[in-house]
């Protein structure tokens, strides 16, 4: 077992790349020329041999992540590292059955075939991730493309350039052969390199414009691309909801990360009947929210931004820091709650990615399901009612990739499930079973035993051809069944001759 490729590239922006992007490549597609000949099995038992060393790592990972990001060490472990091992134990269980041979029925015309579907791996898959979970959306998208038996190059963010030396060091334990994974250190620039060196499949996680640069590249060389992008998320609390827990939903899912989450909520509908007693319990359950700090100051700076905005143009803070009293270079935002807020306001329609949210009052469900969907972004939404059946209308009504019913944000959790975002939030899917076959060629096959000298769709194209597949046509298709004409014609020797 030989170790594994990690180039470290430091260089500053506006520089000419040093990533030599052809030998990264050609490392790649040699790599690949292996990996996909290995069975399921055999890489299924590297990912088991990386769970185990990242269970016996968990604390150097959690502390890396916490120094890497801010963030607190229950979320560094329950939506990193946790999520990450059990998506990996999920494979260990699921791959065979969602990347075995797929048999399919075959059409009674063209009967005396056998059909069936295999997933076949692409080939080499850029895999570039941002920093807000950095281990977990760096090692799911990198580990899914492996088990699928490509090869990967995998750009981290920048933003936490700690992130991709961790990855480096585990797989490196865990024994991967050479170049299976290349895992990439640097900023976009090192990022748009990596684009234009044509892998055959680019997995992307990151913001909106970001996204459409690489989607403009990848549509140049005709590149397939997965792009989980930003989102504006909706918590809608209805009259009949479970009050406690909504609000405890609340905070949980406006400051977990700092906000820092694509799935965030974002804006918190409360329906009018409730509203007060809800704005006012959520005021004291404040106290019991635990925040790290923000990763990035460029981020700081575009939250403090909005809420300059959004205060200007009538907001008002419920909970929160006025910006008088914020410190400059300070990496802390705390909890902030605006009410009074509008259409005009940026707060509204733009992703925040910090710990603010909206708490917006709606009178009719038409109403919010109109303002909700009236949104670019349509990542994941939450509908909170006791009334299930209700919730469940509500939440069939949202544009949006997933949707929680009294929880939020936690089917991302579910390693069985699909997750991603509809408009403005990205194109296609990860997790479930597409987490795996996304990144396969999905090849269709068909055999016949080649007994028969010819078929029926090949020349000659005689009239009683003719005259059977109209009647094929006519009488299975149409609204009467008259088997018995088509058995009288299919036996004459000549159609299938
Ligand atoms: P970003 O777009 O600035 O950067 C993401 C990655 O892209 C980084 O690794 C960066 O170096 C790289 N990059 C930048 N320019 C590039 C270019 N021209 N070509 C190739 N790569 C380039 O995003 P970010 O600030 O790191 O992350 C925050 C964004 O990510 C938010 O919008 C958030 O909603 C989104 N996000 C989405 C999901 C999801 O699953 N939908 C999850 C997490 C974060």
């Amino acid at each position: 077992m030989v170790g594994l490729g990690f180039i470290l590239v430091r260089e500053e922006r506006g520089r000419e790349s040093a990533v030599d992007v052809n030998l990264l490549y050609s490392q790649a597609r040699r790599s690949f020329g292996v990996w996909k000949d290995t069975s399921l099995s055999e890489r299924l038992d590297y990912l088991r041999a990386l769970r185990y060393v990242m269970v016996e790592s968990v604390d150097e990972i959690v502390d890396v992540i916490q120094k890497s990001t801010g963030k607190v060490a229950f979320e560094a472990l329950t939506a990193e590292v946790l999520t990450v091992i059990d998506t990996i134990a999920y494979w260990e269980k699921e791959a065979h059955k969602i990347l075995g041979i797929r048999k399919v029925p075959t059409p009674l015309l063209l009967q005396r075939r056998r059909s069936w579907i295999e997933f076949k791996p692409r080939g080499v898959v850029l895999v570039i991730s941002p920093w807000n979970y950095p281990f977990q959306l760096t090692a799911i998208p990198m580990l899914a493309a492996v088990v699928a038996g490509n090869t990967v190059i995998v750009k981290p963010s920048e933003v936490t350039p700690e992130i991709g030396g961790l990855l480096a060091r585990l797989i490196e334990k865990a024994g991967f052969p050479e170049d299976v994974v290349q895992i990439i250190d640097g900023d976009g620039d090192v990022g748009a390199a990596l684009v234009s060196g044509k892998p055959d499949f680019i997995f992307f996680t990151g913001s909106v414009r970001t996204g459409k640069e690489i989607q403009k590249t990848a549509a140049e060389h005709l590149i397939p691309t997965v792009l989980e992008l930003g989102g504006k998320d909706a918590m809608i609390v209805l009259d009949d909801a479970p009050l406690e827990r909504s609000v405890n939903g609340a905070l949980w899912g406006a400051f977990t990360n700092c906000g820092q989450v694509c799935m965030s909520t974002e804006r918190l509908y409360v329906q009018k009947g409730i509203y007060e007693s809800f704005s006012e319990k959520l005021v004291s359950a404040l106290q019991h929210v635990t925040m790290g700090e923000m990763t990035s100051a460029a981020q700081v700076q575009i939250v403090r931004d909005q809420i300059e905005d959004a205060l200007e143009k009538g907001a008002r803070l419920l909970v929160g820091v006025p910006p008088s009293q914020w410190e400059e270079d300070s990496m802390e935002i705390r909890p902030t709650v605006l009410v009074n807020v509008n259409e005009d306001m940026a707060i509204w329609h733009e992703e925040t990615f910090g710990p603010v949210v909206p708490l917006i009052p709606f009178e009719s469900e038409k109403e919010v399901v109109e303002s909700v969907n009236g949104s670019p972004f349509g990542l994941s939404a939450s509908v909170w009612s006791q009334d299930l059946k209700r919730g469940k209308k509500l939440a069939e009504q949202l544009d949006a990739g997933s949707i929680n019913i009294n929880d939020v944000m936690i089917t991302v959790a579910n390693p069985h499930l699909p997750f991603g975002g509809v408009k403005a939030s990205g194109l296609g899917r990860y997790h479930g079973c597409e987490g795996l076959r996304v990144f396969c060629h999905e090849t269709a096959f068909m055999a016949s035993k080649g007994t028969r000298r010819t078929e029926l769709n090949w020349y000659p194209y005689t009239e009683e051809k003719y005259d059977f597949v109209l009647s094929v046509l006519e009488n299975i298709f149409g609204r009467k069944k008259r088997w018995g004409r088509i058995i009288k014609k299919a036996v004459n020797p000549r159609i299938w001759q």
